[in-house]
C-alpha cells in the first residue's frame, strides 16, 4: 500500500495551541516520583502564565535494566491531583496498549509517544489500535534514530486510527558523533518534516537535545527561531535529586527566567552587514575546501593506480594510524575539536577507499576482458 502524507486530513492545530499563549509549553518532571514532588513543581510551575500543560513520566523505557523504571499507575492520579489543584492540562507517555487504556480511564489530557517506540511500528500500531474511535491529542516524538519516514510512519499509523488531533515532539537523534549534545538535533530535520507533514504542530524537547542545562536556552532558541510551536522542557522542584534525567531538568524558577530571556520571534532573520561579510568569507572558505577535496580525491586515484600495479592491498593500517595520530597532532595544535576532525578524515578517509576500489575494480575488469579475448 502506498501512504502518501498529503492525503493526511490533520487537525490544523492541535486543541494545546487554541487561545493559549505561543509558543506552548509543556513543562513538569521527566519521571513522577511522589504526589509531593508532583505538586511542589507543578504549583512552581503554575506561578508562570507561559505554562500551560504539565508532563510527567509514569512508565519509563530506561536503557539497562535495573534503573527506575517509572511509578506506575498510583502516577495517574497524582497527575489528576495535579489538574484539580493548579488546572495545568496533564500529559504522559504511552508506550503499549495497557499504558493506553489507564492513561484515558485516568483521564489524562495530552498522550505522547517517546522516542523508543516511535522507532517500532508494531508498538506504534499497538498504541494506535488501542486510541481508536477516541479523541485525544497525541504527540509523537522522533525516533531515537535519524530516520524521518519512520517518524511520519507513525503519525500515518495514529491518523489512520482516527486521531486527527496529532503532533510532533522534536527531541533529537542519537548519532555516531552526538556532541555536545545528548541526543543531535539535526536542525534541518524539522524542515523536513514540517513540509512532509504540513499543518502539524511541532514541538522542541531541549531536555532530551541537551541532556544538560547549560545548552537548554541555546537549543530552545534555535528551535523557535525555526518556528517551533511549543517547547516541552523537563522540570523539577529539585533536579539534583531527580530519579531520572537530573542533569538536564532545571527548576521552575530557572524555567521562567529562561524563557524570559528567549526571544519568541519565529521570523528572526539576521540581516546586518557584518553578518553578510562573514557569511561571504565562509562562501570563499567552502569554495577553497571543495578545490582541495577534488584535488585530493585526484590524488587517491593515482595512488589506486599504483596500487594496481603492483598488486597492493588498498587499506594499509599502518599508513592510516600513522595519518590519523599526525591529522589529531596537527588539529590539537590549532585548537580543533579532536572528534570534529577526526569524523571529517574518517569521511575523507571513506571516500579516498571507494575511488581506489573503483580504480582495482576497473583494473581488473581491464584484466578478465583481455583474458577472454
Ligand atoms: C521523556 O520524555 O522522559 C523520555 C523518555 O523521552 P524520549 O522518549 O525522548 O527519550
Ligand atoms: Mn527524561
Amino acid at each position: 500500500m502506498s501512504s502518501n502524507t498529503s492525503t493526511l486530513k490533520l487537525a490544523a492545530k492541535t486543541k494545546l495551541l487554541n487561545g493559549g499563549p505561543l509558543p506552548t509549553v509543556i513543562a513538569g518532571p521527566c519521571s513522577a516520583e511522589s504526589e509531593e514532588q508532583m505538586l511542589q513543581t507543578a504549583r512552581e510551575l503554575q506561578k508562570d502564565s507561559r505554562v500551560t500543560v504539565f508532563r510527567a513520566g509514569i512508565w519509563k523505557p530506561r536503557t539497562r535494566p535495573g534503573m527506575f523504571e517509572g511509578i506506575g499507575t498510583v502516577g495517574l492520579e497524582w497527575l489528576n491531583t495535579v489538574k484539580k489543584e493548579t488546572g495545568l492540562l496533564t500529559a504522559t507517555e504511552v508506550a503499549n496498549a495497557s499504558h493506553v487504556e489507564e492513561a484515558l480511564k485516568a483521564g489524562i489530557d495530552i498522550l505522547w509517544v517517546g522516542a523508543r517506540t516511535t522507532v517500532n511500528p508494531f508498538s506504534v500500531q499497538e498504541v494506535a489500535d488501542a486510541l481508536r474511535g477516541v479523541d485525544v491529542p497525541v504527540l509523537v516524538k522522533n525516533p531515537v534514530n535519524p530516520d524521518i519516514q519512520l517518524w511520519l510512519g507513525a503519525l500515518e499509523r495514529l491518523n489512520q486510527a482516527g486521531i486527527t488531533d496529532l503532533g510532533l515532539i522534536h527531541r533529537g537523534f542519537s548519532t555516531p558523533n552526538n556532541k555536545p549534545y545528548r541526543n543531535h538535533p539535526k536542525w534541518e530535520t524539522i524542515q523536513q518534516i514540517r513540509a512532509l507533514a504540513p499543518g502539524v504542530p511541532l514541538f522542541c524537547d531541549p531536555s532530551h537535545i541537551a541532556g544538560r542545562r547549560d545548552l537548554l536556552e541555546t537549543v530552545s532558541q534555535q528551535a523557535l527561531h525555526l518556528g517551533a510551536d511549543g517547547l516541552m522542557i523537563e522540570t523539577h522542584c529539585n533536579p539534583d535529586k531527580a530519579w531520572s534525567d537530573a542533569s538536564q531538568q532545571l527548576t521552575p524558577e530557572a524555567l521562567a527566567n529562561m524563557l524570559t530571556a528567549l526571544d519568541l520571534d519565529s521570523e528572526h532573520v539576521a540581516s546586518n552587514e557584518q553578518l553578510q561579510d562573514l557569511r561571504n568569507l565562509i562562501d570563499k572558505l567552502d569554495t577553497e575546501l571543495l578545490n582541495i577535496l577534488f584535488l585530493r580525491s585526484d590524488v587517491s586515484k593515482r595512488i589506486g593506480e599504483y596500487k594496481r600495479a603492483n598488486g597492493l592491498d588498498i587499506f594499509q593500517a599502518g599508513r592510516w594510524n600513522q595519518m590519523v595520530e599526525n591529522r589529531l597532532k596537527t588539529a590539537n595544535e590549532m585548537g580543533l575539536q579532536e572528534g570534529f576532525v577526526q569524523a571529517v578524515f574518517d569521511a575523507i578517509h571513506q571516500q579516498s577507499m571507494g575511488i581506489q576500489n573503483e580504480v582495482m575494480a576497473s583494473g581488473s575488469k581491464v584484466e578478465s576482458e583481455s583474458q577472454s579475448k
